[in-house]
């Protein structure tokens, strides 16, 4: 860091701010985490400089023998931890993982199904501004208005009428178990590929929290930069039948030369992700959550489908007289950093939203339990319910952002030193 603030303060200082900025508030984003020292220093490593298009004892390029033996490593971890028959850890992101799977099992024009956008689906299950809605006929599934759950009979019936190629499961905001043995039933019925998107929740797989994927997909893709820990970037499991189609959709299809420092670093991720130390954190992740969810419900936020499995949870908002954009804006003005995010069947555009998305794979790397997360929901429907253009509103959210760094103080990102 020394001869980064020496060569480029500006950009230090950057560095700098982003690590008070942890230091300071409430991480919340379902999506994020705190990676590990290790996980950094491979990160930040020389392994950055090294091209090695192609895939270990296979390369495009000379001088590839360290960087073979880490991709043999992360590779054989990934297949240990997960029981996969074949892993392939180069996809850039979890959005390129997701390229790499269409490209190896399906072809443009051809249909899929998956989970619709305004109901948890990700960009790449087929949103019109994304690679999946131009470039593949996409049929969206739905969750249920009353339970607000997955409706399995509307996907095996939109199953049987669309006769899909693929069938994705897996979401950005669904804060329940999926039942993957129904969706292998219903992909096996109409003879589709199952993909699974366990971008999520993979890191409550690897620490055993809830079920996995892995038995019941033809393809698992996830990022590895959330619950799991690990460095930002994407994988890919899947059957040794597929093995040679994925791994080709990766590279040369869709991309070129891996980021080998990323690779490494996903291979410290799935070394730690492997120890006893992350079971237990991964189940008090989803304790956490529930903790959290139960919290807000108590604070008159009522979580979607009344609750979590796993490590998000999905707040209506209706009720509070506060949008999800207004929410989002209160809670990072008291620094506690979360995202507005639609609701089942919301009926505001999704730049407004009724909903905020809470999620505890930060606050629990941090040492949080509990406790904590009875305090946090306080803080957050406190800061929600908190106009700053009302009388004595800004003084409030400045309050609160106090307590909160009284808070995240015992609790530190990054210790010093
Ligand atoms: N799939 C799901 C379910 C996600 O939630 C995300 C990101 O949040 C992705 C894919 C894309 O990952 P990335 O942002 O690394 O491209």
């Amino acid at each position: 860091f020394q001869q980064l603030s020496a060569v480029d303060p500006e950009i230090a200082g950057v560095v700098l701010g982003e690590l008070e900025r942890l230091r300071g508030g409430l991480q919340l984003i379902a999506s994020e985490n705190l990676t590990s020292p290790a996980v950094l220093a491979a990160l930040g490593s020389t392994l950055t400089n090294k091209y090695a298009e192609g895939y270990p004892g296979r390369r495009y390029y000379g001088g590839c023998a360290e960087v073979d033996r880490a991709e043999e490593i992360g590779i054989a971890r990934a297949k240990e931890l997960f029981g996969a028959e074949h892993a392939n850890l180069q996809p850039h992101s979890g959005a390129s993982a997701n390229l790499a799977a269409y490209a190896a099992l399906v072809q443009p024009g051809d249909t899929v199904l998956a989970m619709g956008l305004p109901h948890g689906g990700h960009l790449t299950h087929g949103s019109r501004v994304n690679f999946s809605g131009k470039w593949f006929h996409t049929v969206g599934y739905t969750v249920r208005p009353d339970t607000e759950l997955i409706d399995y009979d509307e996907v095996r019936d939109l199953a049987r009428a669309h006769r899909p190629k693929m069938i994705i499961c897996g979401a950005t905001a669904y804060p329940r178990l999926i039942d993957f043995a129904r969706f292998r039933e219903i992909a096996d019925e109409v003879d589709a590929y199952l993909m699974v998107d366990a971008a999520h929740f993979i890191g409550l797989v690897a620490g055993r929290a809830v079920p996995s994927p892995v038995p019941y997909a033809d393809v698992v893709c996830f990022t590895t930069h959330k619950v799991l820990r690990g460095p930002r970037g994407g994988m890919i499991l899947c059957r040794e039948s597929l093995a040679p189609r994925i791994d080709r959709a990766v590279f040369p299809f869709t991309q070129g030369g891996p980021l080998m420092h990323a690779v490494a670093a996903k291979a410290v991720a799935l070394r730690e992700a492997a120890q006893p130390e992350f079971r237990a954190y991964a189940s008090q992740v989803v304790s956490n959550a529930q903790a959290l969810a139960a919290g807000l419900a108590g604070e008159g936020m009522r979580p979607v489908s009344g609750g979590t499995d796993t490590h998000l949870a999905l707040i209506d908002l209706r009720e509070v007289g506060a949008t999800g954009a207004e929410a989002e804006a209160r809670c990072d003005a008291a620094a506690v950093t979360l995202n507005k995010n639609a609701i089942p069947y919301d009926p505001q555009p999704p730049m407004v939203a009724s909903g905020i998305r809470v999620g505890t794979p930060s606050v629990t790397t941090q040492g949080m339990r509990e406790g904590e997360m009875r305090q946090v929901a306080a803080l957050i429907a406190r800061a929600v319910r908190t106009d700053p253009a009302g009388p004595g509103g800004a003084d409030e959210l400045t309050r609160i952002a106090a307590e909160v760094a009284e808070l995240v103080a015992a609790f530190p990102a990054y210790p010093r030193g």
